[in-house]
């Protein structure tokens, strides 16, 4: 692909495991230079290993919860990319399995700030730096979850559906020069899997069998999870120029899991 990313400066919250990482290393692969966090040091340190990238990653401890840190993040990104960004590519995050008897008002209110917040303090960090780029674009990674409810990831899925309304509503207020749009994903085999996975209760079952039997009662098309490559292509796309026109849109990315029209 040359989606036009050649010196372009992209930033992957969560850029450490699974969509992230893979996010990045697309971006890298098409010249831009990427900034990556994520809150795990070893993590970190695993991923920058991994992407190489020498001055083109940065790579930085960050959780995007906290202010201050995001706040540093942004700074370290203005100092080591020239002061704009291209691309924000908010990502981090995880979901909450509990149904609504399960879920404490606690567990509410923190799913609630993970999600929201893990848009807002990046997008308000940021948007000074993207608002310097030519053409600068947001990316937000949501779930399918936000249009097709799941009862027993009841907080997880109310709070996907409010983050796609702020996207939507950002897709107005950033218009026009900051494109935003998002990705709902279906089941996507990264860190969250294969820790479920680890957690099976039968662990006489292999991970093909496990995996098989998650993608038939799901109830996938394509008759698999997908891989992190594989929304991390759809992040690019979305982000680059050759999506020029495109803003508040969202690119389902579910082996055709979804069941509205
Ligand atoms: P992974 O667990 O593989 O990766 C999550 C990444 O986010 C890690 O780099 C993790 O690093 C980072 N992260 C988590 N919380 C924070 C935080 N507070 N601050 C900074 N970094 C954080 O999961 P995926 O790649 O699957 O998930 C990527 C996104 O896609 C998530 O938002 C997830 O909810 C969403 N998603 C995934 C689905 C799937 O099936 N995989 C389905 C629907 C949505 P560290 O823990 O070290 O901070």
């Amino acid at each position: 692909m040359n989606l036009g990313y050649a010196g372009r400066i992209a930033v992957v919250t969560g850029g450490t495991s699974g969509i992230g990482l893979e996010t990045a290393r697309l971006l890298l692969a098409e010249g831009a230079r990427v900034a990556i966090c994520g809150r795990d040091p070893a993590r970190l340190e695993a991923a920058r290993a991994e992407l190489g990238g020498d001055d083109n990653l940065l790579a930085q401890n960050c959780d995007v919860l906290n202010r201050e840190q995001v706040t540093a993040f942004a700074q370290a990104v203005a100092d080591w990319g020239g002061g704009a960004v291209d691309l924000l590519v908010n990502n981090a995050g995880q979901g909450r399995v509990s149904t609504f008897a399960e879920t404490t008002d606690d567990a509410w209110h923190e799913e609630l700030e993970l999600k929201f917040f893990s848009q807002i303090t990046p997008l308000r960090a940021f948007r000074p730096l993207l608002d310097r780029a030519k053409s600068p674009a947001i990316v937000g990674v949501n779930s399918l979850l936000a249009l097709q409810p799941e009862s027993h990831m009841v907080c997880t899925s109310a709070a996907r559906a409010g983050v796609q309304s702020l996207l939507k509503s950002l897709a107005t207020e950033f218009a026009p020069h900051i494109r935003v749009n998002s990705i709902l994903l279906g089941l996507v085999d990264s860190g969250q899997w294969q820790r479920r996975f680890a957690a099976r209760e039968n662990k006489a079952q292999t991970r093909e069998e496990w995996y098989g039997d998650l993608a038939r009662k799901k109830g996938i098309p394509l008759g698999r999870l997908g891989r992190p490559e594989e929304p991390a292509r759809a992040i690019l796309f979305l982000g680059s120029p050759a999506a020029s026109y495109v803003t508040g849109a969202s690119l389902e990315v579910s082996g055709g899991v979804s069941r509205h029209i």
